[in-house]
């Protein structure tokens, strides 16, 4: 039993680089034990990740993420069951925000701004997708 699941959240002010590096090497180590994988994308205090595994795997690790203190106001914004995976190809993938052509944010929200709190989670989704499909997402395992 495969699942999709998809938040986002807010950094609290004080998360630096080197935490956000500390969160991928984390993920990028433990992910592949609990056949998870997924993207992770972060913009401007605002994080939107993408995790995809079996079911128990996925709810465990969301239920860590959700109290992890280095980001807030956690919201769902799509959970699914899935027959195969669309980010197979990565551990913890991260979106390279700075090669980001700000067209493909506008094409989705109302600025080019990333803010999964004021779209649907569908077009997150699809956002997730257009990103893949522009080779915009790094770190491939
Ligand atoms: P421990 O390592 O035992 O830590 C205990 C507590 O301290 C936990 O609540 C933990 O969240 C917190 N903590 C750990 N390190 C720090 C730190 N440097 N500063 C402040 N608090 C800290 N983990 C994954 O395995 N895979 C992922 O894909 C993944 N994605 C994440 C995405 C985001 C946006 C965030 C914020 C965290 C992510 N994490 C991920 C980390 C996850 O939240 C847990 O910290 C990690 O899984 C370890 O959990 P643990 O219960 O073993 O905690």
């Amino acid at each position: 039993m495969l699942v999709r699941l998809l938040y986002a959240s807010r950094t609290v002010p004080a998360l630096n680089p080197e935490e956000l590096h500390a969160i991928l090497r984390r993920s990028q180590a433990e992910n592949p034990a609990a056949g998870i994988t997924g993207v992770l994308c972060y913009s401007d205090g605002i994080f939107l990740q993408v995790l995809e595994g079996g079911r128990s795997a996925v709810n465990r690790l969301y239920n860590r993420i959700v109290a992890d203190p280095r980001h807030t106001d956690v919201e769902l914004l799509r959970y699914e069951e899935i027959g195969e995976r669309r980010f197979a190809g990565w551990s913890m993938g991260q979106v390279n925000m700075a090669r980001l052509n700000p067209s493909l944010l506008l094409r989705y929200s109302a600025t080019a701004a990333l803010d999964p709190f004021s779209v649907s989670g569908e077009v997150s989704m699809a956002l997730f997708e257009e990103l893949v499909a522009t080779a915009s997402v790094m770190g491939q395992s």
